[in-house]
């Protein structure tokens, strides 16, 4: 037993309720166990109970042993003064407040089931891959589906703290912020951050100016990136390397290390080299897109501005002086999704959020309920435990789930925990 285990059992009603008597006789009734404070002060506040013949109302804290109520200085601290009773596992330890009245103390340890306890440590000790692994599959569905609606908002929170400190630092210039999830979300995960840093070494007002000249603007992503410092004879190579040196020293640019960007276990379709040249072609399309974003309003109008077109370069080639067959170098859809998934949806979420704006929240969820599920090996772990993703929404919270939940074993937190525990 821990302390996070007793608030939890406290918080969900765990134990008998009933017969509840302090170690001096006087009966508790328990109306209202309160509400779980996570700030500094009790553990539990705005809480109901009557003591004998008289009502309480006011704060809860909880311990395993009543004599952490001394540990903790409670006693010395004005700020409990308004605690109105004690809980804990064991009570070994007559406590006052520090108005010098006595603090009311019910002990729980023969009011909880073994049972809670032995499905708490299943949880906490299990090695499989979740920790309810076990137990998932006879939870109904409508638990699963509101588990997955809470995190699904704490993900997009999550992306959105990100989002919020590039807001400050262009001074709520939103084009810039979701130039810079752009950028993000091109680097796939492995490149991101050298990604999203070329796109702070590369300002959008100077790409406002270069705006129809495509050479121009993918001189300076290649220049900034590093990727123009080696030398190759190809003539598009050598147009790239003289422009972006005028560019250079025109706008003084400066230039990443090109080992920033990673090429080790990808697909050839992923490497830098061609991702670079459709973030340039992206970001030379429309300097201002996300003014473009917030007035599409279908999915095929979001889609449409994902469709660019890179020099005919790439069309033969992965990466600088390797010629390779003819392929596509366009962005394909799913790449197309996972721009929508990682960077569009975030940023229609926090502007909606920041500007009051309800419409574009929702805007942001509907999209993620039309693009289709991503589909990795997070996902399909999850179907082997039938909990299968019809949509980006469904994926995108089942990954939120196991990362920052499963993962960290925040079962107690969680609707599903919640149902195996009880
Ligand atoms: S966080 Fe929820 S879904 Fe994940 S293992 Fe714990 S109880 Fe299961």
């Amino acid at each position: 037993m821990n302390e996070e285990l007793l608030q939890y059992i406290w918080m969900a009603g765990l134990f008998d309720a009933n017969s509840l008597y302090t170690k001096d006789g006087q009966e508790i009734t328990v109306y209202r166990r309160g509400r779980l404070n996570t700030d500094s002060g009790p553990d539990f506040t705005n809480a109901h109970v009557r003591i004998d013949y008289t009502d309480w109302f006011g704060n809860i804290e909880i311990h395993l042993n009543s004599e952490q109520w001394y540990e903790h200085k409670h006693h010395l601290d004005k700020a409990y003064n308004n605690t109105i009773l004690h809980v804990v596992l064991n009570d070994n330890k007559i406590c006052y407040r520090a108005d010098g009245s006595i603090l009311p103390c019910i002990e729980l340890k023969n009011k909880i089931a073994e049972s809670t306890i032995a499905k708490y440590k299943q949880l906490k000790q299990s090695k499989n891959w979740i920790p309810c692994f076990d137990a998932i599959k006879s939870i109904d569905h409508f638990t699963v589906q509101q588990q997955l609606e809470r995190v699904l908002s704490l993900r997009l929170e999550n992306k959105s703290a990100h989002l919020e400190l590039a807001l400050k630092k262009t001074n709520n210039n939103w084009d810039e912020v979701f130039y810079f999830a752009l950028a993000r979300s091109l680097g796939f995960g492995t490149n991101s951050e050298a990604f999203e840093q070329l796109a702070h070494n590369m300002p959008l007002n100077i790409i406002l100016k270069h705006q129809n000249q495509p050479l121009q603007i993918e001189a300076m992503t290649f220049g900034i990136a590093g990727f123009l410092e080696e030398d190759f004879d190809d003539v598009y190579f050598q147009q790239l390397k003289q422009e972006w040196q005028f560019l250079k020293s025109k706008y003084s640019l400066h230039t990443l290390d090109k080992s920033s960007f990673k090429f080790m276990r990808m697909r050839p379709g992923n490497f830098p080299g061609l991702r670079l040249a459709q973030f340039a072609a992206i970001a030379g399309k429309c300097p201002e897109l996300f003014k473009q974003i917030c007035i599409s309003y279908t999915l095929e109008n979001l889609k449409d501005i994902f469709q660019i077109q890179v020099s005919d370069y790439w069309n033969e080639h992965y990466q600088f002086g390797k010629t390779s067959s003819q392929h596509r170098s366009n962005l394909s859809q799913q790449a197309i999704n996972q721009i929508l998934i990682n960077a569009v949806v975030p940023t229609l979420f926090i502007y909606g959020k920041t500007m009051g704006d309800a419409m574009c929240c929702e805007k942001a969820l509907n999209l993620l309920q039309l693009l289709p599920a991503e589909d990795n090996v997070i996902i399909r772990n999850w179907q082997t435990l039938n909990i299968k993703a019809n949509t980006a929404f469904d994926s995108q919270a089942l990954i939120e789930l196991k990362k920052n939940h499963c993962d960290l074993r925040k079962c107690l937190n969680c609707k599903i925990g919640t149902k195996v525990i009880n």
